[in-house]
């Protein structure tokens, strides 16, 4: 049995105002080819290492293709976009006769000209493997699903967890799936039903209440008679397409019915209880108060408007200003994208004091730059390995970088966006996370499964910046549905 696995991996926000390109796949995570995506993907907490995980426990043959990623960021440059895709193509049909297909995608891609770039490479690879050859996707749990990509795949399978704990997983059931279709068990059948509505971050933790019960009603129903696996998808609303929002999706065993039946089922019950997944704005000093009340450190604020991980800029000021204007001290900034300031403390040196304006320089959005003087604490190339939950076995960049100290508040200023979700990100240049008593990382979430276990308090806090979580702010000129919280208010 020969399963082959590819993927051009994007959250692309179109709300960012550079484009991603070609260059930006070669030097975030990579355009990996053949055999060296098994070596770096083994054990690894990505859809790709469960596919290899699942290759080993079914014994198939796992033919890898091309992987190409980059970090999330703005609409990918067309040409670009088909070179990678033509790539992956021609070593499809280079690869041979294949059973069955891995496509390792992450949901919400667009391309220049393509709302639907997911959907754009399952059409692609179902052009040249035919009707019959499985095709499994596991999806982010942040896709923006369109009808397209449910009719040209067979089973899309999205992650589980917010933090994403469950990438590898996932991608291993894609690959069981697959495997028993190949086999002749079962036959995938699936159906969608789109949401009108897009889900406040804090109401997605799937660890807390009121998302336990979300994911609890969907592996209840995974369960029943006929279901192959069940998807619940909060979607990503800072992107332009016509299909943005969320969904749930279902397959089932050869049944269409019984699968649009289920995905209405959970749908509708997701609809009637969206005050529940909806969270009124949080301000950087209601946050601060509210953690100094309870009196339990490091308070944690998670700059959700300027999550990298969803592609911001990663240079908003407005709580690293809040930090100095409120005279805080043992507090850490995690971090500022900003190379000039990153570049001017490499050549100052360790113990040198700077004269900077650092950050509020990518849109008027972010802030105004920070200006002031800072002493450089210590300097780093930026490498480093991950050792929480999310990425473990894998190893990350944040480029040239510095911690730097302005009056009390340390700074960590990289180059690179790579989301700040790991400690490693701090340690890395000798900060001890754990001995802060305030920390604001520019990530919405999956901070959590790294530094929850060092927290008193964590706050999404609601300061300005691209990805504001204010819906009505966001340039959508494709949708044509009214939307929860926008056009359908809360309490409505
Ligand atoms: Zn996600």
């Amino acid at each position: 049995m020969r399963i082959a696995t590819g993927g051009i991996i994007h959250e692309t926000s179109t709300c960012v105002n550079t484009e991603t390109t070609l260059n930006d796949f070669e030097h975030d995570r990579g355009i990996i080819r053949g055999d060296a995506i098994l070596e770096r993907f083994r054990g690894a907490n990505a859809p790709t290492g469960g596919f290899i995980a699942a290759a080993e426990q079914y014994g198939f043959e796992l033919v890898p293709l091309l992987r190409a990623s980059a970090f999330p960021g703005g609409l990918i440059r067309r040409a670009d976009y088909e070179v990678m895709k033509m790539e992956l193509i021609e070593r499809l049909k280079a690869a041979g006769p294949v059973d069955g297909v891995l496509l390792d995608l992450h949901g919400a891609m667009v391309v220049d000209g393509i709302d639907d770039g997911d959907g754009d490479v399952i059409a692609a690879v179902r052009d040249v493997v035919g009707p019959h050859v499985p095709i499994g996707v596991p999806q982010d749990l942040h896709g923006n699903h369109s009808k397209w990509r449910v009719e040209v795949a067979d089973a899309i399978v999205g992650y589980d967890t917010f933090p994403h704990i469950d990438m590898a997983e996932r991608g291993q059931e894609a690959g069981e799936i697959v495997v028993r279709t190949i086999r002749g068990e079962i036959r995938p059948t699936m159906a969608i039903r789109q949401l009108p509505m897009f889900w406040s971050t804090r109401c997605q933790i799937t660890a807390q209440p009121p998302m336990t019960e979300v994911i609890q009603r969907l592996h209840d129903m995974e369960r029943r008679e006929g279901v192959v696996s069940m998807t619940v998808a909060t979607g990503f609303p800072w992107a332009d397409v016509l299909e943005v929002g969320s969904s749930v999706i279902a397959v089932t065993n050869n049944d269409r019915a019984l699968a649009q039946q289920l995905a209405n089922e959970l749908g509708d019950w997701i609809w009637d209880h969206r005050e529940r997944w909806y969270s009124p704005p949080l301000t950087v000093r209601d946050a601060l108060a509210d953690g100094k009340r309870i009196g339990r450190y490091p308070i944690i604020l998670a700059d959700h408007a300027d999550n990298t991980g969803g592609g911001s800029p990663g240079d908003s000021t407005e709580v690293l200003r809040t930090f100095l204007e409120m005279g805080l001290t043992d507090a850490l900034a995690l971090y500022m994208v900003d190379p000039e300031v990153a570049k001017q403390a490499h050549a100052a040196g360790v113990g040198s004091r700077i004269s900077i304006r650092l950050g509020g320089k990518s849109s008027p959005v972010q802030g105004a730059p920070i200006e002031g003087e800072a002493e450089v604490i210590a300097l780093s190339e930026g490498a480093f390995a991950y050792d929480g939950p999310m990425f473990a076995g894998l190893t990350g960049s944040m480029g040239t970088s510095a911690w730097v100290k302005i009056e009390g508040v340390s700074v960590v200023v990289v180059c690179s966006r790579e989301q700040p979700f790991d400690q490693a990100f701090a340690r890395s240049l000798g900060i001890d996370c754990a001995k802060m008593r305030y920390i604001c990382v520019k990530s919405a979430a999956h901070f959590r499964a790294a530094f929850e276990p060092i927290a008193g308090s964590i706050y999404n806090v609601d300061a300005a910046g691209i990805h504001t979580h204010d819906f009505s702010k966001i340039p959508h000129t494709k949708r044509t549905r009214r939307i929860f919280p926008v056009e359908i208010p809360p309490g409505s």
